[in-house]
């Protein structure tokens, strides 16, 4: 009796949840480049030397082999290897939260739809995909000297592949430019959709959010401009950080269905400042 070839693939992957199997295996939720979210099991995994167990570390990226059928909801790893281990040597407790928090919004925040299917070859997960690549290899690369701001960054992308980035280039109600809002209170609106001069803050029916910093809005504007070097050593003070997070977390709160604040971080604040 011939051994039927089985379908399979090979598809660069991020590891988003486990859960044990069995006595010895693991579940893994991956979100892939080529086909979207897969849900594979690796048999055997939680054995000392199994070669699967290094391919199932949440929050690495892994070249992985897996079986394909589509009859099936559960696909088998067969093997690959790690890319990217963000946890490796030298990461520190921030890098790890930074990355739960990354994990839970994009297992919390799944496109609608997926696969190939439409216009202009639009794949949402391929670009979901290729948003948390870029951040694990930032996150992985020990050079990097803000973790929170790269983990920033990967949210304000998140916003740009919903379709809800913020409006920076000037006030959203009157289309004041930067340089002339900035001379006035500025705000930043979640409801309005970004930047919004204190005029029109005050006007009838204006949604005002919160005021805005002139640093808080430059980091914005490289954001939007896709300007920020990472690797950098810009300053980033806790105020400015917790202005940026903040404001990023009202707007994804307001934009984004099934968003909150992933736990992860909300120990993350709580350890940083004990007294608020
Ligand atoms: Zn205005």
């Amino acid at each position: 009796m011939g051994v039927l070839p089985q379908p399979s693939a090979s598809s660069e992957s991020l590891v988003l949840r486990i859960w044990p199997c069995g006595e010895t295996s693991v579940i893994a939720s991956l979100l892939t480049q080529d086909h979207g979210y897969v849900k594979v099991i690796a048999k055997a995994a939680r054995r000392p030397n199994s070669r699967l167990r290094a391919l199932v570390e949440p929050g690495r990226l892994v070249s992985a082999e897996f079986s394909l059928d589509p009859s099936r909801e559960l696909q088998y790893l067969r093997g690959g290897s790690v890319e990217k281990d963000p946890l490796g040597p030298g990461s520190t407790l921030e890098d790890s939260a930074f990355l739960q928090g990354a994990l839970e919004l994009v297992d919390r925040c799944r496109p609608h739809g997926g696969g190939s299917d439409d216009q202009d070859d639009h794949d949402p997960t391929a670009e979901l995909f290729a948003i948390c690549d870029a951040f694990i290899r930032v996150l992985s690369s020990r050079s990097c000297p803000h973790p929170d701001l790269a983990f920033f960054v990967f949210e304000w992308e998140l916003l740009v592949s919903h379709g809800m980035a913020p409006e920076v280039a000037g006030c959203t109600a009157c289309g004041l430019p930067p340089a002339e809002v900035s001379e006035l209170t500025m705000w930043f609106s979640p409801a309005e959709g970004g930047l919004i001069c204190g005029d029109c803050s005050r006007g009838d029916g204006v949604s005002s959010g919160k005021p805005l910093s002139l640093d808080a809005l430059q980091i914005f504007e490289s954001m939007a401009e896709r300007q920020l070097d990472l690797a950098d050593d810009i300053p980033f003070e806790r105020p400015l950080r917790r202005e940026i997070g903040a404001h990023l977390h009202n707007f994804l709160g307001y934009h984004l269905p099934g968003y909150r604040l992933p736990a992860a971080l909300e120990l993350l604040r709580a350890r940083k400042d004990p007294n608020r």
